[in-house]
């Protein structure tokens, strides 16, 4: 399960809180310390958590922890409190285009989960009565076009194609045109992506994004990657103006590192969750409901 450590580490320290009746300052020192150490081990970035930190113990003088009669109680509502924050506050939903279709470009490293993700969220879109065009945008990766045509398949939704010969600018830019001719009012193009950030795959991205000016550019990360993924999303981030970031993999046994670190360090909201491997493995991202479960 994700998080696991975090969550009984974060148990533990606030545990002990609780079982005291009044705290001293050094009480709200040690904690503090603790849940530095368990957010570090949780690989959340160096820097995240030292801001983290510094607020939380502001927020306690302020609400003067000490004198309370459950200081605990007040800490930990405290530290549920930013984490929501940390993580960006409230829900960021999906753009919806005011002249149809809705362009969606996603980007990721090769293995993130983005064609998986194309289909889910063509999925998701279905349920809210939209009707979805699917572009098969990664012709370098043998199979991605097949396994995008597989997953539109099983949910009924047209895949835009043209073969692994033309250039993925020019699919994307003639799928756009279909999903306008077809009445379809979300466009989700898949691309390719490397197994390490490279020139090419940025140039290219850059180069469908100029085809196409999408209304939303989603960053697929792994979240079992930690840091690594937030430093992936960094570097797209400051070539492609990334407006969400999608975690997959959240059903694996990740610490938690990528979903508490990456909109800090980039700014982007995390937009979606994806917890599996099925298609209807998708939520949107609520970032008080990943505190509460991070809090358990
Ligand atoms: P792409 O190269 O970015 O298009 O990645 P794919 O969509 O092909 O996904 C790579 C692998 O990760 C596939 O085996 C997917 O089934 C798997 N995958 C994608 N999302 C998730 C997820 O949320 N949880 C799990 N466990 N596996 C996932």
């Amino acid at each position: 399960m994700a998080f696991e450590g975090l969550t009984t580490r974060l148990q533990n320290v606030f545990g002990k809180l609780r079982g005291k009746g009044k705290l001293s300052e050094d009480d709200v020192n040690e904690a503090m310390r603790e849940v530095r150490l368990a957010l570090l081990e949780a690989d959340v970035n160096f820097k995240v958590v030292k801001d983290f930190i510094a607020k939380v113990k502001e927020k306690a003088v302020g609400q003067e922890v000490t004198k309370s009669f459950t200081p605990g109680m007040v800490v930990v509502d405290i530290v549920h409190k930013e984490l929501i924050e940390l993580m960006g506050g409230t829900q960021s939903k999906l753009a919806k285009s005011n002249r149809p279709p809705t362009v969606v470009l996603m980007a990721g490293l090769q293995g993130a989960g983005k064609t998986t993700l194309v289909g889910k969220l063509a999925k998701l879109l279905q349920s809210q009565n939209h009707k979805p065009l699917l572009v098969a945008g990664d012709i370098y990766r043998p199979a991605a076009i097949k396994q995008l045509e597989v997953l539109g398949g099983q949910i009924d939704v047209p895949v835009f194609s043209l073969g692994d010969q033309v250039s993925p600018v020019e699919i994307a830019r003639q799928g756009v045109a279909r999903a306008k001719e077809e009445g379809r009012d979300y466009v989700l193009i898949d691309t390719a992506g490397r197994l390490q950030i490279d020139e090419a795959l940025m140039e290219e991205i850059k180069q469908i994004h100029a085809a196409v000016n999408p209304d939303e550019v989603l960053l697929v990360v792994d979240a079992m990657t930690g840091q690594e993924a937030v430093n992936v999303a960094k570097s797209f981030h400051e070539q492609l103006a990334l407006t969400g970031v999608v975690l997959t993999k959240l059903d694996g046994d990740t610490r938690g590192g990528a979903a508490l670190s990456v909109k800090a360090v980039t700014g982007c909201p995390i937009k979606f969750a994806s917890t599996g491997e099925k298609i209807d493995q998708l939520e949107a991202f609520h970032p008080d409901r990943m505190a509460s479960r991070i809090l358990g």
